[in-house]
């Protein structure tokens, strides 16, 4: 399989929304079927989420982008991404910002994540198995959150973890269907925009929803 070939084809579908060339190129440089399990691999870049193992999936690419796209990186930020997954976003981030933290709750996904950026070389990653608290308050504050599970409300946890001025993207709703939601933290009332309808799985824990 052309995988080359398939990703160009990727990115200029992308291109059709996402207007941040920056992001695009990232993304045609980021071999996303090394990301996901062998069986899935054709399917790499079809623009759909794609099960990555544990009930886990790898989201779509388009909303990747969008979501990518709406935290405007610059190269300076310090970001934070709520669930690893497959590692997928966390490497895009990784090359717009300075340094990426990034939680997840499944020990088995975060050695596989560990694993494949360790493989294509990326030394500002840091992975952590989330604990009490959501997020890493340890680093705090982040110019730049991104949560990649469906949390009920916006959890006020994360807000406080967020710089003044800092965006904040994250999938508000119910647990299958959600609002995807764009917050700027500001010293009086904090700046929100709901960008499109989406479906992740859900963010899992206190102040989130509970295991099933
Ligand atoms: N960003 C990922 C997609 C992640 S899917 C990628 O690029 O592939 C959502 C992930 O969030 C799952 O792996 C899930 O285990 C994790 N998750 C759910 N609740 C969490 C929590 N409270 N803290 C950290 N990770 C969580």
């Amino acid at each position: 399989m052309d995988f080359e070939a398939e990703r160009a084809r990727l990115i200029e579908h992308l291109s059709r929304e996402i207007k941040d060339r920056r992001v695009l190129d990232v993304m045609a440089r980021i071999p996303r079927e090394r990301f996901m399990p062998e069986e899935n691999r054709h399917l790499a870049y079809e623009d759909i989420p794609l099960p990555i193992g544990l009930e886990q999936t790898i989201s779509q690419p388009f909303i990747i982008a969008l979501m990518t796209e709406a935290l405007e990186l610059t190269g300076t930020e310090k970001v934070l991404e709520i669930g690893t997954g497959s590692g997928y976003q966390a490497a895009i981030l990784a090359a717009l910002a300075r340094y990426v933290v990034t939680v997840e709750r499944l020990p088995k996904l975060a050695k596989m994540a560990s694993k494949v950026l360790d493989s294509l070389g990326y030394r500002n990653i840091v992975i952590h198995h989330s604990g009490e608290t959501l997020g890493w308050p340890e680093a705090a504050p982040y110019e730049a959150i991104l949560v990649t599970a469906a949390a009920p409300r916006v959890p006020p946890e994360l807000i406080s973890q967020l710089a003044i001025g800092g965006r904040m993207v994250i999938p508000v709703g119910s647990r299958y269907l959600q609002k995807l939601v764009k917050i700027t933290r500001q010293k009086r009332k904090n700046r929100v925009e709901n960008l499109c309808g989406c479906r992740f799985v859900s963010l899992i824990g206190k102040g989130a929803w509970e295991d099933e």
